[in-house]
């Protein structure tokens, strides 16, 4: 079997995301300006060619090079044979056969994965960005841990908080922590709260922490009271981190007890 198809068929499609359209574009060049409309010097091949757009667009592939296919759709063949108005129609049309016929939903399906690549771009981007801006927010905090790597649990995780705007505009959630000491310094006063801060796997683990930091759930909670460090102390040496295992944190000779 031989399909017939337009060729260039989407300059016609709306591009609508709907794949029920209710229009076709077409363009006022085809009546003048248009070189290859103007050779067209047959009415019928004229109105053929307008529906067998609408009729590819319609059917989201070529259409059947069929007598009783076409004359089901209204064309008259005993007033013009089909062949003159292909041959007519040349410019506009190729026929193909039956492997070939569901090329226009191939080539829609092409633009949809270039979409999907231009989409993962901006999600990389936007991940890295992320990290470095943890990472920086870490260096003016040393109480908290910076993130070496995006395993793959946090990318997990990462894109399903990637679908909020909340979360997407990570420097405001930076921003809000900064304002509620608790989450940087936590209280080891606190049996409970105890080494406590926030960190990006709490951060990114669920839906509701880093909501609650942006509602300033943390901001009367109390923080730790800090003592200068000791001068003598073994663990920091008197800069009041301890890095003992390699983290960052606030040294104990400055809990008050
Ligand atoms: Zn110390």
């Amino acid at each position: 079997m031989k399909y017939i198809h337009i060729r260039s068929l989407k300059k016609y499609h709306p591009s609508y995301t709907d794949r029920k359209l209710k229009f076709a574009k077409i363009f006022f060049d085809m009546v003048q300006g248009d070189p290859d409309c103007e050779m067209i010097t047959n009415e019928i091949d004229w109105s053929r060619l307008i529906r067998f757009i609408l009729l590819e667009l319609q059917a989201q592939k070529p259409i059947p090079l069929d007598r009783n296919y076409l004359e089901k759709k209204g064309f008259n063949l005993k007033k013009r044979p089909i062949e003159l108005t292909i041959q007519m129609l040349q410019h506009f049309l190729e026929i193909v056969t039956e492997p070939l016929q569901n090329r226009y939903v191939e080539e829609e399906e092409e633009e949809e994965k270039d979409k999907e690549k231009e989409k993962s771009k901006i999600y990389v981007d936007w991940e890295q960005s992320t990290l470095n801006l943890w990472n920086s927010f870490c260096d003016k905090n040393l109480s908290l841990s910076k993130v070496k790597e995006i395993t793959d649990t946090r990318r997990r995780q990462l894109k399903l908080r990637y679908t909020k705007d909340s979360f997407r505009n990570f420097a405001t959630i930076l921003k809000a922590i900064e304002q509620q000491p608790f989450l940087i310094n936590g209280n080891p006063n606190n049996q409970q709260h105890k080494d406590w801060k926030v960190s990006f796997d709490w951060l990114i683990e669920n839906d509701t922490n880093y909501i609650k930091v942006l509602e300033f759930r943390y901001k009367n909670k109390k923080q730790g009271d800090w003592k200068a460090a000791d001068s003598d102390c073994q663990t920091c040496a008197g800069t009041g981190w301890d890095e003992t295992d390699g983290v960052k944190k606030i040294c104990h000779c400055r809990i008050i007890r």
